[in-house]
């Protein structure tokens, strides 16, 4: 309020010594005294109207800036709610997906990686829905931790995540897959009574040299991932990149 008040002054001040310069120039061409009366007409017409006129105006200039301010916040908010998995904050599968190709595009290698939670069913049958949750969140507070900042990470399914580490070779690829995979084993979860329930991820991962679409690259990572499960669980199996023919 106070600045609006100032800001009406300022330009009140403007005016009325605008006003003065103009009337007394006229006056003073034409012959005729600028006297106190005059000088007084001219300070308080303006202040009359310049001020109101100019308080209306940046008053209303205030209220559309935070009228502004609020619907960027709602469109910010909108946008998070549509493009992100309220549990854990990833991207949820459709932003994922966006965010995956785009990705392919400007940088054009990488490795992607399929992640499901182990025997997950059991857990919610053991300690219910609620404790599932919990040790939803801790994975995907484990798999943000071990990734670099410049990775996506998306929500694709219930207990599954995806992610994909763009511009690394298979060498980083499989580091960081191992290194996901010993996190969430390393987690401590105690749904029960203080006692411990071992959280495992098994992990599809593939790599990216460009070819292809990415729903090849889904499927060649989703038949890792039922390699690893096949295989007994919480493990990384890996594929090299599609051949470019
Ligand atoms: P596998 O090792 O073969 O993946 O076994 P699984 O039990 O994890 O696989 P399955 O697909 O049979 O079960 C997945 C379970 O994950 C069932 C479902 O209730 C649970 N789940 C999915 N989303 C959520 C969730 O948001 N919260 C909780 N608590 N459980 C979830
Ligand atoms: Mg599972
Ligand atoms: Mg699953």
């Amino acid at each position: 309020m106070w600045t609006i008040i100032f800001k009406a002054t300022m330009v009140t001040v403007g005016v009325i010594f605008f006003s003065q310069i103009i009337s007394f120039s006229i006056r003073w061409s034409s012959g005729q005294p600028f006297t106190a009366f005059v000088f007084l007409m001219n300070s308080v017409l303006p202040l009359l109207t310049a001020f109101p006129a100019g308080f209306m105006v940046f008053w209303q200039n205030e209220k559309l800036r935070v009228a502004l301010r609020a619907l960027e916040e709602a469109n910010r908010q909108l946008e998070q709610r549509a493009t992100r998995d309220q549990m854990t904050g990833f991207l949820n599968r459709e932003a994922f997906f966006d965010r995956f190709r785009a990705l392919r595009r400007t940088r054009g290698t990488g490795a992607l990686l399929m992640i499901d939670a182990d025997h997950f069913k059991a857990v919610n049958d053991g300690f219910g829905h609620q404790a599932g949750d919990r040790a939803l969140e801790l994975i995907a507070g484990a798999i943000q931790a071990t990734v670099r900042g410049e990775d996506v990470i998306g929500r694709i399914g219930g207990e599954e995540f995806c992610v994909f580490l763009p511009g690394v070779d298979s060498r980083e690829a499989s580091s960081v897959s191992e290194r996901l995979r010993q996190a969430v084993e390393h987690l401590v979860f105690e749904p029960a009574g203080g006692a411990r329930r071992a959280l495992t991820v098994s992990i599809g991962m593939t790599m990216d040299n460009g070819a292809g679409t990415v729903s090849q690259l889904m499927r060649r990572a989703d038949r890792c991932l039922y390699e690893a499960k096949h295989r007994g669980r919480n493990r990384v199996v890996s594929e090299p990149a599609l051949r470019v023919a």
